[in-house]
């Protein structure tokens, strides 16, 4: 029986130092353009779990420097008026971010809204044209909590060329850009879903676990090849993942915990893509920054 020592991949640490550079940049865009970067938060219907992601968004805004404006629509919006407040922010030169929080109510087609976002605005990288930026590998905007992944695995120095690489989901905004963006590093990436049969010998295989299920607690200890790393991007109801963490703990040689794991990791890519945005929109970009 294999016991591995396991290290926690603190989110919250890494986010934080993400979130002080973001800080330095918004002072310098306001220096420069005269202005303060915006972010503008869509919120459709009164989810409560989508009122208190907006709010920590906007707040973490407020503490980096960065404005937010909020639109609230009611639960009852139709796909054409929501297009319609998401176009309007699209042409305002006074914002250069756009943040529509997923899920919209049902009767919305959540897809038309998403494509109503300017792609130089896609701040959140849920467009057709984000999803292309990383199935190319070409600079631009990342689905926020795919490219917090890769950030968090970078700061922990992981190798990924050469690794096989297991993602469990493949949503449009987290699985399936998560396994391009580990391709795009050269890892071998195989992708599991609810079709997918013998998932937990796929699993057993993997040097990367990504679990992004919506399911608590799915990805078994007992799964994992002792070693391996684990990242958990599930928040199920009560603080808990998509991976027995405890189980986990022996097994995993790098983990995520949840909460302080991949979440802080998504809101820090979005402030910062909000502020590149801002810099990109004003010709700010010089040199190492331009990217
Ligand atoms: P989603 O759209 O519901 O997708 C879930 C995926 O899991 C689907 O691809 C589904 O397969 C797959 N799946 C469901 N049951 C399965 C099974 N029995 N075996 C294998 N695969 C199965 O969810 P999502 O938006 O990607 O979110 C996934 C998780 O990440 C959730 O816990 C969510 O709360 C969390 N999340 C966290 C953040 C963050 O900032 N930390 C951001 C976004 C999401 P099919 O395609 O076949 O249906």
């Amino acid at each position: 029986m294999w016991q591995v020592t396991t290290q926690l991949m603190d989110g919250t640490a890494v986010s934080n130092q993400l979130l002080a550079d973001v800080a330095r940049r918004s002072r310098r865009f306001l220096e420069q353009a005269g202005r303060r970067p915006c972010l503008a938060a869509v919120l459709i219907g009164d989810d409560p779990a989508s009122v208190t992601y907006v709010k920590m968004k906007r707040d973490r805004c407020e503490k980096t420097g960065i404005d937010s404006r909020l639109v609230e629509l009611p639960a009852a919006t139709s796909t054409s008026e929501a297009v319609s407040a998401v176009q309007g922010l699209s042409d305002d030169l006074g914002v250069d971010g756009i943040l529509v929080q997923h899920p919209a109510p049902p009767q919305v087609d959540e897809r038309a809204v998403f494509e109503a976002i300017a792609p130089a605005k896609d701040v959140d990288g849920v467009t057709m044209h984000s999803f292309a930026v990383m199935a190319f590998d070409l600079p631009g905007l990342l689905s926020c909590t795919p490219g917090g992944i890769i950030r968090l695995l970078d700061a922990y120095e992981v190798n990924l060329a050469g690794k096989h690489a297991v993602v469990v989901g493949r949503s449009p905004i987290l699985g399936k850009p998560v396994g391009m963006l580990l391709l795009a590093r050269d890892a071998t990436v195989t992708y599991c879903h609810s079709h997918t049969r013998g998932l937990s010998e796929i699993v057993a295989s993997a040097d990367i676990v990504v679990a992004a299920v919506g399911k608590p607690e799915f990805v078994r200890g007992d799964w994992l090849k002792p070693g391996a790393v684990v990242v958990d991007a599930g928040y199920n109801d009560g603080n808990v993942g998509d991976v027995a963490f405890d189980e986990a703990l022996g097994k995993a040689s790098l983990l995520t915990p949840v909460p302080g794991g991949v979440g802080p990791m998504t809101i820090a890519v979005l402030l910062d893509q909000t502020v590149t945005a801002a810099e990109r929109g004003a010709g700010l970009l010089l040199g190492a920054d331009a990217t």
